[in-house]
């Protein structure tokens, strides 16, 4: 288990004179979060370099500057990070060995024990449970043997998922009863995997903090929450997040206090998401965390149009060590993703009035590939 750090081992940069400055913040990835990044970046005077192994994503064309190279240059790395004030990642699917080698000599926010832990399904289970969080049953898998023995133990239905590079629900294989138990496990062609319960959910939701510096001069880190969305996913891809989620206060205030105790407990700088399900015992409601994301995240697009400060303006502030801003929600509102070949009805969602439209300027269309999102404005609170 990864040792708790000290506050004081974190490069910071000096937060009572770098509003002046010209800074630079270096973001590794160039897809659609990093894009997103660059742009709030801008609109606080704030340039952007970007780290891509090959300059296709839609990042690429609203950066200040592009340092492409892969992710075992670590000289390429260090050329992309002189120059910058403080780096930053939009995916949790980078290589861990080049953000700890930055992390050795640069500013790195989220810190990289984050990133290691989610980057691991096992090590982030093992993780949340050392924090009393509830998690659904899980067994470690590494062998045919390994599996047979967690489905006597955990039952169907379940998932089989791979332990590292799993998003958007690839890399998952469900479990029934009626399963073939030898063709199940070879689909993730041996790679280490976990099995979890299935989770039989009344609403996934997810919590979309921020934290960082209390104010200028204060070393005090503080976070703050986002209103909570419910999420709901096809084909393990995000589609919709409607806020306010139809979930009880103390479930909401539950929720909250989960995910700031995990980012107490990760030092923790930035926006992280944590995603939760929601399930029914009778009168009673539980919560069970799912996974979290060191990073802006789908469920927390909403905030573009609704809040005062979004999730990554936000991201920015906390990274540069700037005071965070407000979070508060001022109206109700769905984001919906724009999958695949839903760009092409854009000529239908244009006029609606109250529907804010981000698309992200893909050059192909590939079927469930996020092309946009629209926040459609519900009603004033
Ligand atoms: P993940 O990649 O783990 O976030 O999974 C993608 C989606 O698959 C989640 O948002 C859920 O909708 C579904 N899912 C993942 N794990 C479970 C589980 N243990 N029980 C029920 N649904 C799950």
């Amino acid at each position: 288990m990864l040792k708790k750090r000290d506050l004081t081992q974190y490069p910071l940069i000096d937060t009572s004179s770098n509003l002046d400055k010209n800074l630079v913040v270096g973001i590794i990835g160039d897809g659609q979060l990093g894009r997103m990044l660059v742009l709030a970046a801008a609109r606080l005077g704030v340039k952007c370099r970007i780290y891509s192994s090959n300059c296709q994503g839609c990042a690429i064309s609203v950066a200040d500057n592009v340092i492409q190279g892969c992710f075992t240059d670590f000289a390429n790395l260090d050329e992309f990070a002189n120059g910058v004030d403080v780096i930053t990642y939009e995916s949790e699917n980078i290589s861990l060995p080049a953000v700890k080698h930055l992390s050795k000599k640069y500013a790195v926010y989220p810190p990289a024990h984050a990133l290691e832990i989610s980057q691991d399904r096992l090590a982030e289970k093992k993780f949340l449970k050392s924090l009393d969080v509830n998690v659904t049953a899980f067994q470690a898998v590494s062998s045919e043997a390994d599996f047979l023995a967690a489905v006597q133990r955990i039952g169907t239905p379940s998932i089989l998922k791979t332990r590292f590079l799993g998003y958007d629900g690839k890399g998952q294989v469900e479990l029934t009863a009626n399963s073939e138990l030898s063709a199940t496990y070879s689909r993730l062609s041996g790679s280490p995997a976990i099995l979890e319960k299935k989770v039989d959910f009344e609403y996934e939701i997810s919590v979309i903090l921020v934290r960082g510096l209390n104010s200028l001069t204060s070393r005090v880190y503080k976070e703050k929450i986002y209103d909570i969305p419910a999420n709901t996913h096809e084909k393990g891809i995000l589609k919709r997040s409607i806020v306010p989620a139809p979930i009880d206060d103390n479930i909401r205030l539950e929720a909250k206090a989960i995910a700031c105790k995990i980012a107490n407990a990760l030092n923790y700088v930035g926006i992280l998401a944590v995603e939760l399900f929601v399930v029914r015992c009778g009168k009673q409601a539980k919560l069970l965390v799912n996974e979290i994301s060191p990073r802006v995240h789908n469920t927390g697009h909403w905030t573009m149009d609704a809040c005062v400060v979004d999730q990554f303006e936000n991201h920015i502030r906390a990274i540069l060590g700037w005071p965070i801003g407000n979070t508060d929600r001022y109206v109700d509102v769905e984001m919906v993703n724009i999958l695949g070949s839903e760009i092409y009805q854009l000529q239908s969602f244009l006029p609606q009035s109250k529907s804010c439209i981000h698309l992200y300027g893909k050059e192909t269309v590939s079927p469930l590939r996020k092309m946009g999102h629209i926040n459609k404005i519900k009603s004033f609170s």
